[in-house]
């Protein structure tokens, strides 16, 4: 089976994680700064703060801008469910924007119209979060200009994207949002086994972060209620986690990072040949929309309707599966979840992502995917189109 998506791990990777391993530290050691020092040096934030997850980096993200019981988060009903389950883990309630078809990312013009009517009912959000679909960017410059007027919060879920591009400038420098969150997972552009990075230009908010990763617990005397009782002193100031990321993984984070673009340019490669290869079929090829430059994590193609009608979209899927093709399905709409149905949320809710549900399919994209492999997808997509 060719999978979906697939880690690169060169030898350089391998030696970063045996040297570490044979170090005085296995977590909490030099390779954690120097892990958050590659990813500032590459995005631009002034501040990085790695963690296990990016659903955990989503969980301190939302503690650090103080989400709590009563208040509301947004999002796009098109991602993963740690971007919605943030904001329960918070005690928050959360609600979606409907997608805009092309990019299938927040649709802008939805959340003006949404704002406009939250602040009519005296309900607006206290933090939206817009994800990066696919690697693609959000139109964070029209979403940035709406939370100002609005004063919401915005954490931009890059889980997708690190490597990618937006106005010219890498996606994670936090230029329209107040923090920025990546994933490491294994699926991802570059991989720390698990792990999360939550980028930001506030000192404060880094400050929360940082204390939100371990515990709450701080030995920085200013935060503390009084000075330290002796030099073995930490003091407890919040409720935190244990989020922290391991040297490790941090060390393999760091080798990945010298080879973000390359992986990033290999994509692009990838998807020049899908989209010439599928010219011509009942499918549509994804936007690469011209203010950015995608980071590509996922290849997603949208059924045609006459392709809809006959196969049809589980055929397709259930055909390429058959055909050694390991197709995935990213994502199906949260508001969907059975676990989310008791917060009141229907079918019907977000049209333009229930729509797209019904027609998405994610070829395999990966660096290291083959053309010979490629070709193979796309035979095998011609022959589950025409059975
Ligand atoms: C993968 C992913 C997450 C969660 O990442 P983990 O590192 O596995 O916790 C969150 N949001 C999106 C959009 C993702 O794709």
């Amino acid at each position: 089976m060719i999978p979906y998506g697939r880690q690169d791990i060169s030898q350089a990777d391998i030696d970063a994680v045996i040297e570490t391993l044979q170090s005085d530290f296995l977590t909490q050691g030099p390779a954690v700064e120097r892990f958050e020092t590659a990813l500032t040096d590459y995005c631009g934030a002034a501040f990085g703060v790695a963690v296990n997850s990016a659903t955990s980096a989503l969980h301190i993200a939302c503690l650090a801008l103080e989400l709590g019981p009563g208040d509301l988060l947004w999002t796009s009903p098109i991602t993963f469910v740690a971007s919605a389950n943030c904001a329960l883990y918070c005690g928050a309630d959360v609600d979606f924007v409907d997608i805009d078809p092309a990019t299938f990312n927040m649709c802008p013009r939805a959340l003006e119209t949404k704002l406009e009517a939250a602040q009519a009912a005296g309900r607006l959000p206290k933090v939206i979060v817009p994800v990066h679909m696919t690697g693609q960017s959000s139109d964070m410059a029209a979403i940035a200009a709406l939370a100002r007027k609005y004063g919401v919060r915005v954490i931009e879920d890059a889980s997708h994207a690190i490597g990618g591009h937006y106005l010219g400038a890498p996606i994670g420098n936090c230029a329209h949002s107040d923090i920025t969150v990546f994933s490491f997972h294994p699926v991802k552009i570059v991989t720390t086994a698990e792990g999360g990075a939550a980028m930001t230009n506030d000192g404060k908010l880094a400050e929360r972060l940082r204390l939100f990763r371990s515990h709450g617990i701080t030995r920085d005397p200013r935060l503390m209620t009084h000075a330290p009782d002796g030099p073995w002193y930490y003091q407890q100031v919040e409720l935190g986690y244990n989020y922290r990321i391991t040297d490790l993984q941090a060390a393999l984070g760091v080798s990945q990072m010298a080879r973000v673009d390359d992986y990033v340019a290999r994509r692009h490669a990838i998807a020049d040949r899908y989209d010439a290869l599928l010219a011509g079929l009942p499918v549509l090829t994804p936007l690469r929309h011209p203010d950015g430059r995608s980071a590509l994590h996922l290849y997603v193609i949208r059924l045609a309707p006459e392709a809809l009608e006959r196969p049809g979209h589980r055929a397709v899927f259930e055909g390429l599966r058959a055909r050694g093709v390991g197709v995935n399905l990213h994502y199906i709409p949260v508001h969907t979840q059975p676990y989310y149905s008791k917060f009141g949320f229907a079918p019907g809710n977000f049209p333009a992502s229930e729509a797209y549900y019904a027609s998405a399919i994610s070829l395999p994209m990966f660096p290291t995917l083959s053309e010979d492999d490629q070709r193979r997808v796309v035979d095998a997509l011609k022959d589950t189109l025409a059975a």
